[in-house]
C-alpha cells in the first residue's frame, strides 16, 4: 500500500520533483526538505495559499491541517493582517509604537505575565530569556526534557543520555560541551527533575507545559505544578515556551491550566504569518533585573535586535491577536479538533492507537498515548509514511515529520469531516 502511495505521488508531481531536482543554489533547501520526507525524494511545491487551503506548482489543492507546523494557525494571510501591514512593509525605525503597547497589554491578558519585549523568531526569544535567567540568577546552567524543541538554541539541541547530556544527534555545530551547558530529565519524571535541580546550578526550567515535537505529550496529573513547587525550591526560574502549545487556547496551557511561570516565551502564529518573537517576564523577574543591572529596563543589552518589534512583525501581532485568533476563534478551533478527535477514535476503535488533543491541535498515534519523550519517539515510519502520503495524495496536508492536524479560522467542518473520511478509509484498506 505504502508503495502504490509513493507512485501516486510521484506521478502526480512531475513539476515539483523537476524543481527539487534542478535546485542546486540552496544549501539544504530549508524549509522544505523534510516537507513529505516520506516520499522518500522530494517536497511539493507551494506557490499559493489563503485560510485554511494551499496549492502546489502542479496545480493540486489541499486543505492545510499542518498550518506552516503552527506558523499559519491563524490561516494563511489572513484578511485583517493583510489589511494592517499594507501601510507597514518596509516602516524599520527602532523606535517604539502604540500598537507595541497595545500587542504587549494583550499578550499580558493572555499569559499573565506582565512585562513583554519582542524578538524575530520564537528561538530568539528563548535565547534572550535564558540570558535574562542567567543574568539573574547567576547560574550557568539551564534545564529541559528530553525530545523538548525550543528552536535552534545552543544550549537546547541536547539529548539524554545514558550518563548525562549529550549533542542531539544530527544538529550541526552543537555547544562544546553540553554537559557543561544543559541538565535534561524526562518529561513527566519529578525525580529526575528534583534530583537535577538539586545542584544548584540552575538558572532556569525551559519547558513546552505539553510536549508537541514529539507527538503530543500531555503532562501527568500534578506535574506542573509539582515543577513550579520544586523550581522555586530551588531557586530556578521556569519559563514556559508557549510558541507551539499556544494551541490549548487564548493564553495557551498559560491560562488554560492557570499556570504561574516567571517567563513566557512565544513566536510563530501571534503575527499571523509575519516574523515575530516575544518573551515575557513578570514584575517580580522585572525587578530582579533592575536589582541586579541598578539600569532602566530599557538600557539592558544584550537581548533584543534591530528588527525586534519592528512596525511591521507589530501591526501584524495586533490585527492577529485584536481580529482573527480571538477568544471566539479558540472555542470555534477547538470545536472543530474535538470533532476531529471523536472521529478518529471511532475509527481506530479497538486498534492500539490513540489519539491526545490539545485545543485546537491534535496528533494521532500508532501507539498508546506516551508519558514521555523517550516512549513518544517509538513510532513506526511506514505507517506515518503511510497515512502522510494517503492524505496527501487525497488533498490533505499534515505535518511531515509527526502527525499533527491543526486547525485554523478558517478550517470548516467539512474539511474536518473530510480528514476523517480519509483516515477512515487508510484504516480500513490497513486493516482489511
Ligand atoms: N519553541 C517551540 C516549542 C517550537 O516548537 C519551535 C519551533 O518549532 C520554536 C520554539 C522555534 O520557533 P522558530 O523556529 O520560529 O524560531
Amino acid at each position: 500500500l505504502l508503495e502504490r502511495e509513493r507512485r501516486n505521488y510521484e506521478a502526480r508531481l512531475p513539476r515539483s520533483r523537476a524543481a527539487y531536482d534542478s535546485a542546486g543554489s540552496l544549501l539544504g533547501r530549508v524549509p522544505m526538505t523534510w516537507m513529505n520526507k516520506a516520499a522518500g525524494r522530494f517536497p511539493a511545491y507551494l506557490d499559493e495559499a489563503r485560510g485554511a487551503r494551499v496549492r502546489d506548482i502542479d496545480g493540486f489543492e489541499y486543505v492545510d491541517f499542518c498550518l506552516g507546523d503552527t506558523g499559519a494557525m491563524a490561516g494563511h494571510s489572513p484578511e485583517p493582517v493583510m489589511r494592517a501591514v499594507r501601510n507597514r512593509l518596509g516602516f524599520t525605525a527602532m523606535l517604539p509604537s502604540e500598537d507595541a503597547e497595545w500587542v504587549g497589554a494583550e499578550l499580558t491578558r493572555r499569559f499573565k505575565v506582565g512585562l513583554w519585549s519582542f524578538s524575530l523568531t520564537a528561538t530568539d526569544a528563548n535565547r534572550w530569556a535564558i540570558r535574562l535567567a542567567r543574568q539573574i540568577t547567576r547560574r550557568p546552567k539551564i534545564l529541559v526534557f528530553n525530545y523538548c524543541y525550543h528552536g535552534t538554541v545552543d544550549e537546547t539541541v541536547v539529548t539524554l543520555g545514558p550518563d548525562g547530556t549529550l549533542p542531539r544527534p544530527g544538529n550541526v555545530g552543537p555547544p562544546v560541551d553540553p554537559a557543561e551547558t544543559t541538565r535534561v530529565v524526562e518529561f513527566n519524571d519529578l525525580e529526575a527533575l528534583e534530583r537535577e535541580l538539586s545542584h544548584g546550578d540552575v538558572a532556569c526550567v525551559l519547558m513546552e507545559p505539553a510536549l508537541t515535537n514529539i507527538g503530543i505529550v500531555l503532562p501527568a496529573p500534578g506535574f506542573l505544578p509539582a515543577v513550579r513547587e520544586l523550581t522555586r525550591r530551588h531557586g530556578t526560574l521556569l519559563i514556559n515556551d508557549e510558541t507551539h502549545t499556544f494551541s490549548a487556547g487564548p493564553g495557551g496551557c498559560t491560562r488554560a491550566w492557570d499556570l504561574d511561570p516567571d517567563i513566557v516565551t512565544i513566536g510563530k502564529a501571534i503575527a499571523g504569518g509575519v516574523p515575530i518573537g516575544a518573551y515575557g517576564v513578570t514584575r517580580e523577574v522585572a525587578d530582579r533585573i533592575l536589582a541586579e543591572e541598578g539600569a532602566d529596563l530599557v538600557d539592558v543589552g544584550g537581548v533584543g535586535g534591530t528588527l525586534a518589534g519592528n512596525a511591521l512583525s507589530i501591526a501584524a501581532a495586533r490585527a492577529t491577536l485584536e481580529e482573527v485568533l480571538t477568544d471566539d476563534a479558540f472555542a470555534y478551533m477547538t470545536t472543530l479538533a474535538s470533532r476531529f478527535t471523536g472521529g478518529v477514535a471511532k475509527a481506530i476503535e479497538g486498534l492500539p492507537w490513540s489519539i491526545t488533543q490539545l485545543g485546537a491541535r491534535t496528533e494521532y498515534r500508532f501507539g498508546t498515548p506516551a508519558n514521555g519523550g523517550e516512549s513518544a519517539a517509538l513510532s513506526d515510519d511506514d505507517l506515518d509514511d503511510y497515512f502522510h502520503l494517503f492524505m496527501h495524495n487525497r488533498g490533505v496536508l499534515m505535518t511531515p515529520f509527526h502527525n499533527m492536524a491543526l486547525m485554523c479560522p478558517s478550517t470548516t467542518t467539512e474539511d474536518v469531516d473530510l480528514h476523517t473520511e480519509l483516515f477512515t478509509a487508510a484504516v480500513r484498506e490497513l486493516t482489511g
